[in-house]
């Protein structure tokens, strides 16, 4: 298997190093708003701990990912008014995987509104700080 390489975009937010649009942060995990969205309010769930996705992550990393992925997803559900959550990831480049730090998309979905493309259009900044923050006050409203 493919080694993890700690270039990767990801580990840059995770360091800092990169601005992100971060909702939730833990001792293990942090959420930020994905920047190219397919949907309103997608997020993307990010352990800490280094792996290239699931494949190679320990069960403790995943043991911790899952009850921050269901708090974000209950989150944004609320937060946009949404009719459901879609929770996709992707394990390496034939499975559609195009950064390679471990991560989990939360996509809110609404009644007939289809996805759109995977890594498709930059949504704006203004916008996606905006949901950042409808996301985190539904979180802090629990
Ligand atoms: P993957 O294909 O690896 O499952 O998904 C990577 C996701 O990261 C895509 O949905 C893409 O839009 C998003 N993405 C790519 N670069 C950046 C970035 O610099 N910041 C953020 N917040 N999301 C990114």
């Amino acid at each position: 298997m493919t080694s993890y390489d700690d270039g990767n975009i990801f580990a840059k937010i995770l360091r800092g190093e990169i601005p992100s649009h971060r909702v939730y942060e833990d001792a293990d995990t942090v959420a930020f708003m994905d920047v190219m969205p397919q949907g309103e309010g997608h997020l993307l769930v990010v352990p800490k701990a280094p792996s290239r996705n699931l494949l190679d992550a320990s069960p403790e990393t995943l043991a911790k990912l899952l009850p921050v992925v269901q708090k974000l997803a209950r989150a944004a559900k609320t937060a946009f008014a949404a009719d459901g959550v879609t929770i996709l990831q992707f394990n390496e480049q034939a499975a559609g995987q195009t950064v390679f730090h471990l991560h989990v998309h939360i996509v809110p979905r609404f009644e007939g509104v289809p996805l759109r493309p995977h890594s498709g259009t930059m949504e704006k900044p203004e916008i996606l700080a905006a949901n950042a923050e409808k996301v985190r006050a539904a979180l802090s409203a629990g």
